[in-house]
């Protein structure tokens, strides 16, 4: 007898995205390679990186002007002596020592010279010859970054876990790292589903669909640090669905999309039973994507390492949106990246928005404004198909399931893209 599907578990939003968040806690990155700087940017870091010496490495002026003693300005004008000029990346055996009744021309970036402990900027003197007149009093310290204040030589400066960013690809210069340590991408089988569902590259016939799932999924995969496995398309049928999901298996996460619905040919869940899948959820109250499923499968080779997978409804916008909110989280950790929480913006509404309650919705809309006032309004679509109008949106307009109006005017919560 085929094995029956476990009672539908239908979980909130939140109950779902917190699951999907339990689970990715537990879940570690399988492998790492060592990259090129460059090569690094967008991966996640896998080794701490210190830094190799103190940051600055000499006290350094902020400000083009004069290194000077701040007591010798506690008369306005004072007039000092200028007794020589230091500038970037001056030779240490060349920096003057500035004494009482002294100053010397400094330039940003340059060592602070041993006996001053403040720097004037240019504006507030006046210089004849060798002697500078300063119209404004200076605190101890002021335009001077101590030595080692931003980070002590063998501090931790990045951390394994983070996503290389600019910044981050900055730091790793500045110690000097042109290799860094990363994670490797985890694989993620991509399976779409369904009789109706051809190849892009033969001419579809009247009743056929062309199959954009498994391309936009792969892209997402890309963008969140995975390397995606294209399987080919599966039939709604259970003994080729079978050997399909068995060969996406061999991925470290499986996705597939269609079959998940209620309708007599979606055999997802039923064949996914088949492998002793254990389901956390078959169904979320959201809008696009309610039947989403969520379920892992412990490998007769390797029973300890459960491989995760999920099955995302066939509607074009509900795999997408699926993917964000509860696959992204999955595929993160196995790419080694540290957990972090979805990041919600609010802007105003621009027209009002009508709705019926009882479900969650991340409705595509178009963030738009000029710099501080952002404003939001819904892309013009027909439903969970249209891929022409989500293509056009840049967000996601999140509105709660107790509500069926949201006025014009209103801040809502925003889900970018
Ligand atoms: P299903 O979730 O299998 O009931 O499919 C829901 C809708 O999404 C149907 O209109 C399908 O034709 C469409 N669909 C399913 N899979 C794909 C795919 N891979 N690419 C494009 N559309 C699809
Ligand atoms: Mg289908």
């Amino acid at each position: 007898m085929a094995a029956q599907p476990e009672p539908a578990t239908i979980l909130t939003f939140e109950e779902a995205r917190h699951l999907v968040e339990e689970q990715a806690a537990r879940l570690r990155p399988h492998g790492k390679e060592l990259l090129e700087l460059l090569d690094g940017a967008g991966r996640i870091l896998a080794e701490p990186v210190v830094a190799d010496r103190n940051f600055p490495p000499f006290p350094r002026a902020a400000r083009d002007g004069y290194a000077v003693r701040a007591a010798d300005l506690a008369e306005l004008p004072a007039r000092l002596k200028v007794i020589g000029e230091i500038k970037a990346g001056i030779a240490s055996a060349d920096i003057p020592t500035v004494t009482a009744g002294q100053a010397a021309t400094i330039m940003t970036g340059a060592p602070a010279p041993p006996g001053a402990d403040a720097v004037v900027m240019v504006e507030y003197t006046s210089r004849q010859e060798n002697v500078v007149e300063i119209k404004k009093a200076v605190a101890t310290g002021d335009n001077i970054v101590p030595q080692g204040s931003e980070a002590k030589r063998g501090e931790r400066l990045l951390t394994p876990g983070m996503r290389l960013d600019h910044a981050a690809i900055s730091v790793a210069a500045s110690v000097g790292r042109s290799h860094l340590l990363v994670y490797a991408k985890p694989k993620v089988a991509v399976l779409s589903t369904g009789d109706e569902v051809v190849d892009i590259d033969v001419p579809p016939g009247p009743t056929q669909i062309r199959n954009s799932n498994t391309f936009s999924l792969a892209a997402q995969i890309q963008a969140a640090g995975g390397e995606p496995m294209l399987l080919p398309i599966a039939p709604d049928e259970p003994v080729r669905l079978r050997e399909l999901i068995e060969d996406g298996f061999e991925a470290d996460m499986l996705l597939l999309t269609g079959g998940v619905s209620m309708g007599k040919y979606d055999l997802v869940e039923q064949v996914l039973t088949e492998f002793q899948a254990e389901f956390f959820f078959t169904g979320a109250q959201i809008q696009p994507g309610r039947p989403v499923v969520f379920g892992r499968i412990a490998p007769a080779s390797a029973p300890a390492q459960p491989k995760y997978f999920f099955g995302l409804p066939g509607n074009p916008v509900s795999t997408m949106v699926t993917f964000e909110l509860f696959a992204r989280p999955i595929l993160e950790a196995l790419a080694g990246l540290s957990p972090r929480k979805l990041v919600f913006l609010s802007a105003r509404l621009k027209q009002e928005i009508k709705t019926k309650t009882g479900l969650k919705r991340f409705l595509p809309a178009i963030l738009s404004g000029e710099f501080e006032r952002s404003e939001v309004e819904l892309a013009r679509w027909q439903g969970s198909g249209d891929i022409a109008a989500t293509a056009l949106a840049n967000c996601y307009i999140v509105i709660p399931p107790d509500r069926e109006r949201i006025a014009a005017g209103e801040w809502v919560p925003v889900l970018l893209r």
